[in-house]
């Protein structure tokens, strides 16, 4: 006979992770399946730092998953000695003529703004003089703006996964590492998961699997989707001095909605000089696959990205760019997130979180997806919906 789970979840990045974690705190019999060994770098959940604010211009509707995750990471700090959480502050720069969007929202400071007065978080609007002297760092336009609160700053994602995991399994929770989900087929009230190793049952399924989840739906869910290469860069400052206009306790992270295309985000220095500085955009243009995408990135992409993104705003930046990591979106419009019940098997929840924001969300979303599983009361989840 197939061992029989209360729940099970295929893939254990940053949501899959935390609904194994939640499932296991509330004492279910829950089994985690995932193709790599995570934290790994083939998804969307590495690269050292996600960041997390609670002021959501992509829509107030996120807020209370984003506080949620901070009260969890907290919490599994504590239990497990792990940094995962650091609150430095947030900037939302923008300013006049034509600046890129930021998640599909033009008007991203604003909306940040009014998210922030929606949930109660405390903000300060900053002109360019007060910018330029508080954050050396930024080479901002005459006539910018930022919005600012204390209760953003950064999460550190392989960490995050990690310290659920091992949560997780203190309390019983089964992990199966290196195994692929092939299918899985719901049938006379349980779900079967067949794995290129084994088989198991399970009252309910969530999956989780980020980028892959496409391919595992029928096209017209799938095309809710589209799987996009994203690229992480750090670039060394020119000097130690330059270096220490980045630090942590005196450089918050950022969006900043620049004159280009895109916009632009990062974080402080969170190492040495040669470790640099980590920033990045996003596009939008080509679709890929997790089995696909380069992961490579050549010398001219890097030049590009310092030339147009880095050089113009960080004149403390040298173009030595001492590591890259190609990362992927999955994107739905209107940087919406998938919560939901697969239309055809009411077992199986497809959770897709992502859309290139879901990091700072993903430990309140992996309460909500244990919550469902287990016939919990739970939020609402209308505005997530398949579509
Ligand atoms: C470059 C980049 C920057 C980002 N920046 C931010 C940010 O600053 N702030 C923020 O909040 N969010 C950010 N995000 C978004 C955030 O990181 C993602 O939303 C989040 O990590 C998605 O997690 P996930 O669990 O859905 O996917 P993943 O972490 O990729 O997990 C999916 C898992 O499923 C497994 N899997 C897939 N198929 C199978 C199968 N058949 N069998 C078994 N296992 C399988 C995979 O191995 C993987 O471990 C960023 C994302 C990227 C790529």
């Amino acid at each position: 006979m197939p061992d029989t789970y209360d729940a099970i979840v295929l893939g254990l990045g940053a949501m899959g992770a935390a609904a194994t974690y939640q499932l296991a705190r509330r004492g279910a019999k829950v089994l985690g399946i995932d193709r790599y060994s995570p934290p790994h770098e083939f998804g969307s959940t590495h690269g050292d730092t996600r960041i997390t604010r609670i002021a959501c211009g992509e829509g107030p509707e996120y807020s209370a998953f984003a506080m949620r995750s901070h009260e969890i990471w907290r919490e599994l700090e504590a239990e497990t000695g792990l940094d995962l959480l650091t609150q430095n502050g947030f900037l939302a720069i923008s300013g006049a003529g034509d600046r890129s969007a930021n998640h599909g929202v033009a008007k991203f400071l604003d909306a940040t703004a009014a998210a922030a007065r929606s949930a109660g978080v405390s903000y300060e609007i900053l002109d360019s003089t007060t910018l330029r002297r508080r954050y050396p760092a930024l080479n901002v336009a005459d006539g910018d703006q930022a919005y600012h609160d204390t209760v953003g700053g950064f999460a550190r994602p392989e960490n995050c996964v990690t310290a659920q995991l091992r949560a997780a399994v203190a309390r019983g929770a089964d992990l199966k590492l290196g195994e692929t989900v092939v299918s899985f087929l719901q049938h006379d009230g349980f779900v079967t998961v067949t794995t290129d190793k084994q088989t198991y049952d399970a009252a309910q399924l969530i999956v989780a699997a980020g980028a892959w989840l496409p391919a595992m739906l029928k096209p017209a869910l799938a095309a809710n989707f589209m799987v996009t290469r994203q690229v992480l860069y750090w670039f060394r400052a020119r000097s130690e001095a330059a270096h220490a206009q980045f630090a942590p306790d005196r450089f918050p992270v950022y969006i900043w909605q620049i004159p280009a295309p895109q916009s632009i985000y990062g974080f402080p220095a969170t190492g040495s000089l040669d470790e640099g500085v980590k920033i990045a955009t996003e596009q939008y243009d080509v679709a890929t696959t997790p089995d696909s995408v380069s992961r490579t990135v050549p010398p001219e992409e890097v030049r590009e990205m310092y030339e147009t993104y880095v050089e113009p705003f960080f004149p403390g930046l040298s173009p030595v760019c001492v590591r890259s990591k190609v990362c992927l979106y999955t994107w739905v419009d209107k940087a919406r997130f998938i919560i939901d019940r697969h239309p055809d098997h009411n077992r199986v929840i497809v959770a897709s979180p992502c859309s290139g924001h879901g990091f700072k969300h993903s430990a309140g979303v992996g309460e909500l997806l244990a919550q469902m599983a287990l016939g919990e009361a739970h939020r609402d989840i209308a505005m997530f919906r398949l579509r």
